[in-house]
């Protein structure tokens, strides 16, 4: 039900970029600084929901947050993952990686690996921001060429 839904009734992180159709919320995870969430606006459980133009839409808006993250913190892996078993709202993660993280090679929901983990680039939410409408916007023309 929509109302018992926290993606239906919280950003679910800090509103990065947001669209009619879908958002980009950052996660409060220091240890992975540019981790964050894409979110469809509206309740639906499974990619196969959307119709093939909404799922373009939304993978394009994935891959626009990847180059970000890739672009501010040279992760040495980037993980996408979209599970919605605990929150059945169509979401992605956008998970930056290093090997020397606390999970690393393990997924971040796995077992920890190590105890710390190393300080990291600090990049303002502005900033990411302002990356992922540039990526967003560069993919635009790249369609209309
Ligand atoms: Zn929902």
């Amino acid at each position: 039900m929509a109302s018992a839904c926290v993606l239906c009734s919280e950003p679910g992180g800090r509103l990065l970029w947001q669209s009619a159709h879908c958002r980009v919320v950052r996660v409060d995870e220091p240890a992975l600084p540019g981790f964050c969430r894409v979110i469809w606006n509206h309740h639906v459980a499974e990619m196969t929901d959307l119709d093939v133009a909404s799922r373009q839409l939304l993978m394009r808006v994935v891959f626009a947050v990847e180059a970000a993250v890739r672009q501010c913190f040279s992760p040495d892996k980037v993980n996408l993952a979209s599970f919605g078993n605990v929150v059945p709202h169509l979401h992605w993660h956008v998970i930056p990686r290093w090997r020397d993280d606390r999970h690393f090679p393990e997924p971040i929901w796995g077992r920890q690996q190590r105890e710390s983990t190393p300080a990291r680039a600090i990049v303002e939410d502005a900033a990411l921001t302002a990356i992922i409408t540039a990526e967003l916007a560069r993919e635009e023309n790249r369609h209309e060429q």
